[in-house]
């Protein structure tokens, strides 16, 4: 029987270092290696052109390394480019290139699938399947770079954690990419450039705060009000409005980074003065910006975006509170790219 090889990147480069010397070879090994996995990416032993031959034909003995192939990639009239991706056991998810004037945008997914259940999002109909490693999370973000340079002549500046799945219910995982990401001897890319966003989970947002996490952090509001809040996103009854303001007044306290909300306005759900009012009290609590975002309609059609008077009264309205608010158009809509549409409809 063939014993199932170990994925090499499940390995820290400190085991990487003791495992060379356990073979009788140099601890620097490891690092050659390491960054062979990790800063050049490569999926194939034989590509390790500094290692010598004897060595690679050791390794392949012993490891494999896990990869994520591009299986789809579709690009939008708008300059967006979707990719499914598959992972070495053959599940798909999907990621999202966003090109803009001055930034080339990864939206990356942390899960497959997602076990929140969130009314209005496409994501949600296909449950949790498993979480992702962070090998499989800087795949993505490296396959995404590699598409901006190639259709955009420029790098990757930017990751949010808005593709599928709720990233802080996969937090050790996300944490670990996050940290290759922005290592030298990853991406070595700026945590101010990176945006984890949640739906709100209390107490994970305090654990990121002791962490001290660098990452920016945005926060699916959608509503300061719990009956509603409840009714579109049916976790809330778990963790009340109430958990969620002291979770966040804590990690401004300790990280002084204001919080993005990110918030649609919906016909008949969260459309009304009550509603308005209700968010300008919840931004009072941690200095806080709104982002108003388009809602991109998923198949069933329960759910519609509210009419532009709806949307002038939020952004007045939060305009004399001196709260900061942008209103962010979709992108990608015609190859189903966008918040909340990711699914896995290709396949
Ligand atoms: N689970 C995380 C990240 C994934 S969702 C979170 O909840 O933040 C990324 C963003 O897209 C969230 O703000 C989410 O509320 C929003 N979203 C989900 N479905 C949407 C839809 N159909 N139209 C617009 N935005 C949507």
């Amino acid at each position: 029987m063939e014993i199932k090889k170990k994925d090499i990147r499940a390995l820290s480069k400190e085991q990487l270092r003791e495992f060379f010397v356990k073979e009788g070879d140099k601890a620097f090994r490891g690092n050659q290696v390491y960054e062979w996995l990790w800063n050049k990416s490569v999926h194939r032993f034989e590509d390790m052109t500094n290692i010598s031959l004897d060595t690679r034909e050791m390794l392949e003995r012993h490891f494999t390394i896990n990869h994520i192939e591009v299986d789809q990639l579709q690009r939008s009239s708008d300059g967006t480019i979707k990719n499914a991706v598959r992972l070495h056991d053959g599940l798909i998810v999907e990621s999202v290139l966003i090109p803009a004037k001055n930034r080339t945008t990864a939206c990356v997914s942390s899960q497959v699938g997602c076990s929140l259940d969130c009314k209005f999002c496409a994501t949600a109909k296909l449950k949790r399947m498993r979480n992702l490693n962070p090998d499989e999370i800087y795949d993505q973000v490296v396959a995404i770079d590699r598409e901006s340079r190639l259709y955009h002549n420029r790098p990757l500046s930017n990751i949010v954690f808005m593709g599928m799945g709720e990233p802080l219910m996969n937090y050790n995982n996300v944490l670990k990419a996050i940290d290759k990401i922005t290592s030298p001897e990853g991406l070595g890319m700026s945590p101010k450039r990176i945006v984890v966003s949640t739906s709100g989970i209390p107490k994970m947002i305090k654990k990121m705060a002791d962490d001290e996490v660098k990452f920016k952090l945005a926060v699916s509001l959608h509503s300061a009000i719990d009956e509603v809040r409840t009714s579109i996103m049916p976790f809330n009854a778990t963790f009340p409005l109430k958990d969620l303001r002291e979770a966040l007044e804590y990690w401004y306290a300790k990280t002084k980074n204001r919080i993005t909300y990110e918030y649609v306005v919906w016909d008949g759900i969260n459309d009304s003065k009550k509603d308005v009012d209700a968010l300008v009290e919840f931004c009072k609590f941690a200095p806080s910006k709104v982002n108003l975002i388009e809602y991109n309609p998923i198949d069933d059609g329960e759910f519609q975006q509210a009419n532009s008077k709806a949307l002038d009264l939020y952004i007045s309205t939060l305009e004399a509170h001196n709260i900061t608010v942008t209103v962010r158009r979709s992108r990608g809509k015609d190859i189903d790219a966008a918040c909340g549409q990711l699914a896995n409809k290709s396949t």
